[in-house]
């Protein structure tokens, strides 16, 4: 055999040991542990490699056929692939793929609505919202009159009844619907009659839910609302990126928009570029792509599917042990623990959980009595296990490893022992986006 002379492993590992080193660990990490952060997900090889393409290379500030650099024929057609793959699957008049990512395609929503100081209602973060519907030390809390809504003290669900009233009162301009740490289905039609009755603009934030929707696994907020935004890297699996849908034109362009000579969809655009973003991400747009055309499949259907009978059948394995779950379980890919009568807080579980190779993290609980450095929740989801393969008959052993870490919450011999188990556990599971595994 001839000796070759070229040199052996990756580019990566050739030009910087200190980041290749990180990365392997990294893998193996992930590769051991059982990732339950609700947010988070196993993206496909394909989509990591169209992220890690030469696309990443190339300047195309503007939109296809009107940009302001030369030689984007090819990124044209991408971006447009991206955009009519997204309106199809969402049945959506308009699509942008061009935001950084969730938290910038919902400031472009408020740039393309409404005015600095202007009213908005959004879930309260305590509650399962998102910082970017107008929590206090958040641009949308301190720029917008913020008047957020909550969850009824019984069933911890929104209470639309009492949304109604405090809308009718208020007169927001924009309603959100939508969340970080809400377990149940949002009731779209319930918030599109209230946004109709005070002349608000209703939109959705369906970045934890995108890839359910998709699946049919929750209802499709699109009919209902002016605006829908997502990230792109939660449950739909594609790469860290965001989108934003809209109707074409502005019902509330005469009330409150009337001096402008844009439609919705144009002023979504402008929004992005170029008032709040340069270069759009050309490689994250490449591998949107991908991630929708995997997303149109039958077997991304049953994963949407299968990610809430997962939901499910951890809640209930977790009810049999003794747990307390925020709205009493689940109807989409989250659970949240209600620690509010253990002896230690969300932060503290949450950490002693991670020795044990299980990864979630600490939120607050409607009513949360401790500090939200610490809160008395911890958030769990499914999205990221159902894609290593795994269904309900598996749930049941990952309430057992919970439980375990709860019952000796200060024995190290625990933590390591559970560590070893998780690891041989995930052993037998494929993870997506993580050759050889
Ligand atoms: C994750 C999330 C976002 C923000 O996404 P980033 O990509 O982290 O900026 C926005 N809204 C909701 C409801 C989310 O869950």
């Amino acid at each position: 055999m001839a000796k070759s002379s070229a040199p052996t492993g990756s580019a990566l590992s050739r030009a910087d040991r200190r980041v290749y080193e990180l990365l392997k660990r990294q893998v193996q990490q992930e590769r051991t542990t059982l990732k339950l952060i609700a947010s988070e997900n196993f993206a496909s090889s394909a989509v990591l490699e169209a992220t890690g393409s030469i696309f990443t290379n190339k300047y195309a500030e503007g939109y296809p056929g009107a940009r302001y650099y030369e030689g984007n024929e090819i990124v044209d057609q991408l971006e447009n692939l991206a955009v009519e793959r997204l309106k199809a699957l969402f049945g959506s008049e308009h699509a942008n793929v061009q935001p950084y990512s969730g938290s910038p395609a919902n400031q472009a929503v408020y740039r393309a609505l409404l005015r600095p100081g202007d009213k908005v209602m959004g879930l309260a973060l305590p509650e399962g919202g998102h910082l970017t519907h107008g929590w206090g030390v958040n641009f949308s809390g301190t720029d917008y009159q913020s008047v957020p809504y909550g969850v009824h003290e019984k069933t911890q669900q929104i209470d639309y009844d009492r949304l109604r009233d405090t809308a009718k009162r208020e007169r927001p301009k924009l309603i959100w619907v939508g969340g970080t740490a809400y377990p149940r289905i949002f009731d779209y039609t319930a918030m599109a009659e209230i946004a109709l009755e005070v002349e608000a603009y209703l939109v959705a934030d369906i970045a934890h839910i995108s890839g359910l929707i998709v699946a049919g696994a929750h209802p499709n907020p699109v009919p209902c609302c002016d605006v829908v935004t997502s990230t792109s890297h939660k449950s739909i699996r594609g790469p860290r990126g965001g989108f934003i849908l809209s109707n074409k034109e502005d019902r509330y362009q005469a009330l409150y928009h009337p001096k402008s000579k844009h439609n919705l969809a144009r002023r979504i655009d402008r929004a992005v570029f170029p008032q709040l973003q340069g270069g759009p991400h050309m490689n994250t747009i490449a591998a949107l792509a991908v991630a929708l055309q995997e997303a149109a499949t039958p077997s991304f259907r049953a994963y949407g599917q299968q990610i809430v009978k997962n939901a499910k059948a951890l809640a209930q394995a977790l009810q049999d042990r003794g747990f307390d779950l925020v709205t009493g379980g689940t109807d989409n890919h989250i659970l949240i623990l209600d620690l509010r009568d253990r002896p230690l807080s969300g932060k503290a579980y949450a950490e002693r959980m991670a020795k044990a190779g299980i990864i979630t993290n600490f939120n607050m609980v409607p009513g949360d009595p401790r500090d939200p450095a610490v809160t008395s929740g911890i958030r769990l989801g499914t999205p990221a296990v159902t894609s290593m393969g795994m269904r309900e008959e598996q749930m049941d052993q990952i309430a057992a490893f919970i439980a375990t870490v709860f019952t000796h919450p200060d024995d190290p011999d625990v933590h390591s022992c559970v560590r070893r188990a998780v690891a041989d556990f995930c052993s037998s599971f494929q993870v997506p986006g993580i050759p050889g595994s």
